[in-house]
């Protein structure tokens, strides 16, 4: 059986992974990984300058969605993973100017300890009232058929202003979108769970704290590379087949032929019994036009919007600058700036930077700035720095200055997104040797785009052994 994974990214190389475990296992099976770029990893990159690890993309992954770490275990990799410092886990908001810490005990933006709300100035006394009010009286769960905004959830259950002061710039900074037309559903499937078990989202989150205190020791919110996460992609592909990877082979052309799959990369045509398109939608989408029977799932493919996003690394002599402790701050749209979060990276992880550099992280873009990738890397530099000055009153003058564009990198989870991959899902049966994994889908995080390549491999050494039961 012939596989091709088009798309290199840690979706694709995951589905490569795992189908080479296989295949040492004696699964009579080859694959290939087609990249378009000279490099594979997609928007994971990490460069090391100045004995800083400086991220392009992610910097690390949720530790409580499990994928990742079990590669990283499979790839015998975890003596290289790090947890996020929470000891000294402080974030602000950029609220009139001033940053104002999100008082201990938020899950997002539910409280579970009263007195630190009520000591906080990020929240007035009317969004004070509106948590007491969820608890006491919360609103009826949204019906089981229905979707709506992350704003309107958040308002439904408390107020406006807890979305524009904390969900939107939280939702922002994961997703590069806006509360205004993200979907609850897809982006907010624990609290939607919650809502449906206990109605209001603060005795959920009380009740999920109880049952925390019971469970194993809690573990570090993010899970990070020693090195970076680069050599989480320079560890698969270490393991992978050198004949089995193409880089620089943009797939052009998909068509049947006879029982298999024609690809053209850069004018060469090969065949292939299975094909994973490990791609953002709107490549996919491209792709399978030409099928007979693909509209609907082109149409469905095409409805998922993409935004961009533009990350900045600066570093500085730690002697040379203030900080506030913790690990940095969110940027509400109110606040008229053009960042939408940075990080202290220095502070999030250890062995970011040496001990006398202190590492920033901004992000800017995202679906409230789309003009900023037309801004040259000079001009992105001094908005930053400039706004840095504003916010932190940073005026000195960085020791390294590191800008990252990457074009519709992030897809965005609009409302009804469940419904509508159901439907794609649907409608991709027609295809049953063509399959979808990636950022799309299922999750944006680096460990939902490892479950979804895991699931493609899985996907077509069930389909082999029940082709060979079958024979
Ligand atoms: C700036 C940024 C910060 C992020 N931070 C975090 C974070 O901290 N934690 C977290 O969990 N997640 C984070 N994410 C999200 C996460 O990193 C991504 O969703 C995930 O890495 C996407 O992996 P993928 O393989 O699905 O897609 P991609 O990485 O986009 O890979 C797709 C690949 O397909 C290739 N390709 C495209 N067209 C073709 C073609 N025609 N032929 C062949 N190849 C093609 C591309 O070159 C690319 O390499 C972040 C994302 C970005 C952009």
């Amino acid at each position: 059986m012939r596989v091709a994974i088009i798309g290199g990214g840690i979706s694709g190389l995951t589905t490569a992974f795992y189908l080479e475990q296989e295949r040492r296992r004696g699964a009579p099976l080859s694959f290939t990984v087609f990249e378009a770029e000279s490099r594979f990893g997609g928007v994971i990159q990490t460069e090391r300058v100045n004995d800083c690890v400086i991220e392009a993309g992610p910097d690390s992954f949720l530790s409580t969605k499990p994928w990742a770490r079990e590669l990283c275990d499979d790839l015998r990799l975890s003596s290289q993973l790090i947890g996020s410092r929470d000891d000294t886990r402080k974030t602000y908001v950029l609220i009139g100017g001033r940053l104002e810490p999100i008082p201990p005990g938020m899950q997002m933006m539910v409280p579970t300890r009263i007195g630190p709300v009520l000591g906080s100035r990020l929240f007035s006394r009317a969004t004070k009232l509106a948590m007491a009010r969820e608890y006491l009286f919360p609103p009826q769960p949204l019906d089981p058929d229905d979707d709506e905004t992350v704003a309107s959830f958040v308002s439904r259950h408390f107020n406006s202003e807890l979305v524009d002061r904390l969900a939107d710039p939280l939702l922002t900074g994961i997703y590069g979108g806006d509360a205004g037309e993200l979907s609850a559903r897809a982006t907010l499937p624990q609290m939607i769970d919650m809502e449906c078990r206990h109605h209001s989202l603060v005795r959920g989150a009380l009740a999920a704290r109880a049952s925390q205190r019971t469970a194993a020791p809690p573990q570090s919110i993010f899970t990070a590379m020693r090195d970076g996460m680069q050599r989480l992609v320079e560890s698969i592909v270490r393991q992978l087949p050198r004949e089995a990877l193409r880089c620089s082979r943009r797939v052009e052309a998909l068509k049947p032929h006879e029982n298999s799959w024609q690809i053209t990369a850069s004018e060469a045509a090969e065949e292939f019994d299975h094909v994973i398109l490990a791609l953002p939608s709107y490549v996919s989408a491209k792709l399978i036009a030409d099928l007979p029977g693909s509209e609907r799932s082109v149409e469905l493919l095409s409805e998922i919007s993409y935004s961009s996003a533009v990350n900045v690394a600066l570093a500085y002599n730690s002697a040379s600058i203030t900080l506030p402790p913790g690990f940095g701050f969110l940027v509400p749209r109110r606040e008229g700036k053009r960042m939408i979060a940075c990080t202290f990276v220095h502070n999030k992880f250890d062995h970011r930077a040496p001990k006398s550099t202190a590492l920033l992280r901004v992000f800017m873009g995202g679906s409230r700035d789309t003009e900023i990738l037309n801004l040259s890397e000079e001009q992105i530099t001094e908005l930053v720095r400039r706004e840095l000055c504003e916010i932190l009153k940073l005026e000195a003058e960085p020791q390294l200055v590191r800008v990252f564009k990457w074009h519709k990198a992030m897809p965005q989870y609009g409302v009804g997104h469940l419904l509508r991959i159901a439907r794609l899902e649907m409608h991709m049966q027609r295809f049953p040797t063509l399959h979808l994994s990636g950022n799309a889908y299922h999750g944006i995080g680096v460990s939902d785009c490892v479950r979804s390549g895991r699931n493609a491999a899985d996907a077509i050494m069930r389909r082999m052994r029940s082709q060979r039961a079958l024979a």
